[in-house]
């Protein structure tokens, strides 16, 4: 079956899932979706026997179906290699009676490595099949993650620029010193005086400016997106959900068809839509359970129906998280409005206009595949201390955000079905907040002092991510103000 991709928000007509990866946005200002959700056609059985790359293969040739089953595998191989520290590629580690599936083996040990590993392969391959002659320039703002995430995986990929914008106070020391030192004659860093809010709302205005992308053509340039409303991001993000259901069959944790529940801490909306195909595709998940730190505004859509981002911002010690406007959820608003693009559009456009929608009961009907629930920074702080202290497994904290909400939800439901808890980023990304959830007697040690007490008590290995940047030179040192971004781009690309 061809499946095609079509905006959220007009009657535009389907493009190819090439296209739709080389375009990333949808002309509109909506998001693509597939035309149907394909259905697994391998048994579950059969998936537990393969390798993380052929279950990739297995699950993402029914989404890309205008690639050749040889440009996919070479996007797979390429991908998913020795740049992860695990053969497995995502683990599955069993903690007290919870399975934690860790995303962050990559090269910038947080999950966004899983589909930004990939992306640039699929983004190359596509403007190939397309007979793209301009020079790809990736924008991409980031709350913390995807940004080093992104370049490390277009560092060098020929025929591609990124040019990388975060907010300047809101990303950890060592995510910021992450992105600053990266190199890569390709890649550029700017801090942004604002929120992530801001940063992602200046992208999406460079995005939509038809004036800007005219003048990019003429020079031979053209934007695209490695955020996390690419669909080349969100089908390789189906992959480990499938990968996970069959490894817990493997180790006879399950029995094939028992149903699992799975809690992801949410920021974008991504990781946890990508669990969504998957239950969509076949694969027996019962719950969807969406876990929100502070800026719970996604907790209070579930809760109530109405999505409004007019509240007070929080930075928090899971910053990835620390976003009011999960652009992701469109393509979930857009499924519940019964694929109706102006349903969608018009909900769309109330939220840039006045911050804030409801949906209907009718919409709301189709949510009970999602449970929402949210955690305060102390009881972050206090899964953490609580899991280390009787198991000796350090959790990051966007991880403990999730690890937090799931023990509260089966608290209150009694629900005793078997829970994968999505793993999203390494504790040594975020040394600093899960050594003082710890202990507070670690408040006074220095950053790489931190980083090797935590691989002592935890009796792991700092990972190369972390070994790389002790004594890196910072190449990166552009701040500028939101109004300023588009000057900036102009400025490195010499337009
Ligand atoms: C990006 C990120 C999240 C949020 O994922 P979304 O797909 O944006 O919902 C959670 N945790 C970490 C560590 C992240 O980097």
């Amino acid at each position: 079956m061809e499946i095609l991709y079509k905006s959220t928000r007009s009657d535009s007509t389907p493009i190819t899932a090439s296209r739709a990866i080389l375009k990333g946005l949808a002309a509109d200002g909506g998001l693509f979706v597939p035309t149907a959700i394909p259905k697994l056609d391998v048994s579950l059985k059969e998936l537990s026997d393969m390798s993380y790359q052929e279950t990739a293969y297995r699950v993402m040739r029914l989404f890309l179906t205008d690639f050749t089953e040889e440009e996919l595998r070479t996007c797979i191989d390429r991908a998913y290699d020795d740049k992860f520290d695990t053969k497995e590629i995502a683990p599955l580690k069993e903690v007290n009676n919870a399975f934690y599936l860790e995303l962050f083996h990559g090269a910038t040990i947080a999950f966004k490595d899983m589909a930004l590993s990939i992306l640039p392969h699929l983004l190359t391959t596509s403007a190939k099949k397309n007979g793209v002659k301009n020079e790809i320039v990736i924008l991409t703002a980031t709350s913390g993650d995807t940004g080093k995430a992104a370049l490390a995986g277009f560092a060098d990929v020929k025929g591609t620029k990124i040019i990388v914008f975060y907010p300047k106070n809101g990303v950890s020391p060592i995510q910021e010193k992450q992105m600053v030192t990266q190199k890569g004659d390709n890649t550029h860093v700017v801090g942004i005086h604002g929120n992530f809010d801001d940063t992602q709302t200046g992208v999406k205005k460079i995005f939509s400016d038809k004036a800007l992308a005219k003048e990019m053509e003429e020079k031979g340039f053209q934007f695209s997106s490695a955020n996390s409303i690419n669909i080349g991001r969100l089908v390789p993000q189906v992959v480990y959900y499938v990968y996970a259901y069959a490894n817990l069959l493997r180790q006879g944790k399950i029995k094939e068809g028992e149903t699992i529940n799975v809690v992801v801490p949410t920021g974008n909306f991504g990781n946890i839509l990508a669990a969504y195909y998957a239950k969509n595709m076949g694969l027996p998940i019962g719950k969807l359970i969406c876990a929100s730190n502070d800026n719970k505004v996604l907790f209070d859509f579930f809760e109530s129906g109405v999505y409004d981002r007019n509240r007070e911002f929080f930075l928090t010690s899971s910053p990835s998280m620390d976003i009011l406007i999960s652009s992701n959820l469109e393509r979930l608003i857009y499924k519940i409005a019964g694929e109706d693009h102006d349903k969608n559009a018009a909900l769309m456009e109330a939220l840039s206009q006045k911050g804030v929608y409801e949906i209907t009961s009718d919409m709301r009907d189709k949510l009970t595949d999602f449970a929402g629930g949210y955690a305060s920074e102390e009881q972050c702080f206090a899964i953490i201390r609580k899991v280390y202290e009787e198991t000796g497994y350090v959790m990051d904290t966007h991880t403990a955000v999730a690890a937090s909400v799931y023990e509260d939800y089966k608290k209150n439901s009694k629900d005793e079905t078997k829970t994968v808890i999505a793993s999203t980023a390494s504790p040594y990304k975020f040394t600093r907040s899960v050594m003082k959830a710890i202990s507070e007697k670690y408040d006074a040690m220095g950053d790489f002092e931190l980083v090797d007490e935590l691989s002592r008590i935890s009796k792991t290995p700092v990972p190369n991510a972390i070994e790389e940047i002790r004594t890196a030179a910072v190449l990166h040192d552009t701040v500028c103000e939101k109004e300023e971004m588009e000057s900036v781009v102009k400025k490195f690309l010499g337009v």
